[in-house]
């Protein structure tokens, strides 16, 4: 007997595409008994995803945030120090900011990429900065200037460049949030790469899973080793327990690691999945009115990690909440984009500029099916419901 559900079962927003392969790793791990961080699979997962980014040195931790929290303190953000981030992301870099005691400076983004604009950043940073013999020190405030911090969002890239350049006259380091931008390039270099260190996430929805991970990679040896070193409760080398400074314990686990390894294996193919995946909707969508997406910068090679719309509220006759109610009565699963962190009462009082943009954003975005298994008839089904609900909106 068949049901309306087994006919058309409901469309999630991004899940991990398993095969044989990850079982295979997982099963092999447990029979092994090497399911903790001390198993050899998480320095193996270190060294090949170095490899897959051309980086020497990979340091595989917990989850993202944890990336990023380590990242920041081995950059040598201070507590009180300022931290120049987006004001529109996923929460996690700037709780990581936080939780290394530095204040959050948020700055709003390009209306059009929906990333921090490397231009505008850098202009802001020589504007209310400047370097002294202590550090980088903001004109106003006197407060130093720790890190900035630019995430790659959705797939595509922060224009970066310029950003990193301001930084580097400033002796300021870039920690770089590239957890949605795994497998894009900008002017031909992976994301992560471009700064002093970069982090990611192997969160389930992420284009590679470990069930949870995460992992920076960086340049700067010392840096690696250091954070090796804070994930593993600070001990020293030798048989004695003794610990040079106050740790974490952040190391990735085995079990995530070799789930991770197998997924490294599924790299290639699960990027041109999503490129495949927004080319189609790019193309199904093309002539419905009102109906526009998030779109890489000029010299980006995205990676299309969710492809999210932006709706024209006029054009379109309903909003971005209103299409996501529609998408849901068709069992699809859709997404708005995250409220402007200056406004969330989380970080109400961090310092920011005016967010107009963040805030357009996250009013007219929403991300739709974007999973690397996703079917082309499924991804039809999604199409139609868009131009349906637009039409009828319309009529
Ligand atoms: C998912 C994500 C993270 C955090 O990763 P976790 O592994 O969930 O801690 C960090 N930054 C961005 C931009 C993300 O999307």
């Amino acid at each position: 007997m068949s049901t309306g559900v087994e006919r058309n079962p409901r469309i999630p927003l991004a899940v991990p595409s398993f095969g044989e392969r990850e079982v295979a790793a997982v099963t092999e791990a447990v029979r092994s008994g090497w399911v903790s961080s001390a198993s050899p699979a998480t320095t193996q997962f270190e060294e090949q995803f170095a490899a897959l980014l051309g980086m020497p040195r990979a340091v595989a931790v917990v989850n993202g945030t944890t990336a990023l929290q380590l990242a920041l303190i081995v950059a040598g953000v201070q507590p009180g120090d300022d931290v120049l981030l987006p004001a529109l992301t996923f929460v996690a870099p700037a709780n990581a900011v936080r939780h290394v005691g530095a204040h959050p400076v948020f700055l709003d983004v390009d209306a059009a990429t929906a990333q921090l604009d490397g231009d505008r950043a850098s202009a802001y940073l020589r504007e209310r900065y400047r370097r002294t013999a202590d550090g980088c020190i903001n004109r106003t405030t006197r407060r130093r200037l720790g890190a900035v911090l630019p995430v790659h969002i959705l797939g595509h890239a922060c224009p970066l460049l310029p950003l990193v350049d301001a930084a580097r006259e400033l002796d300021v380091p870039v920690v770089e949030d590239a957890t949605e931008g795994l497998g894009a390039t900008l002017a031909g270099r992976p994301l992560g790469c471009l700064g002093d260190i970069g982090c990611f996430s192997f969160n389930g929805n992420k284009l590679l899973t470990s069930g949870g991970g995460g992992m920076a990679v960086t340049a700067r040896a010392d840096w690696a080793d250091r954070m090796r070193y804070l994930s593993l409760q600070a001990k020293n080398p030798g048989l004695e327990y003794v610990h040079g400074e106050v740790g974490f314990n952040a190391r990735m686990t085995g079990l995530s690691a070799a789930l991770g390894l197998a997924q490294l294996a599924s790299f290639d193919t699960h990027l041109a999945a999503k490129r495949r995946i927004a080319a189609r909707y790019v193309d199904g969508l093309r002539d419905t009115p009102g109906i526009g997406h998030v779109a890489p910068a000029a010299g980006v090679d995205s990676a299309w990690w969710l492809f999210t719309l932006l709706v024209d509220e006029r054009q379109a006759g309903l909003d971005s909440r209103a299409l996501i109610a529609r998408l849901d009565e068709r069992g699809i699963e859709s997404r708005p984009l995250w409220q402007p962190l200056p406004a969330s009462p989380a970080f109400a009082g961090c310092d920011a500029e005016s967010w107009p943009h963040a805030a357009a954003l996250c009013r007219d975005g929403l991300s739709i099916p974007s999973s690397v298994a996703l079917g082309s008839e499924e991804q039809d089904r999604v199409v139609r419901a868009v131009q349906d609900a637009v039409g009828a909106a319309r009529a």
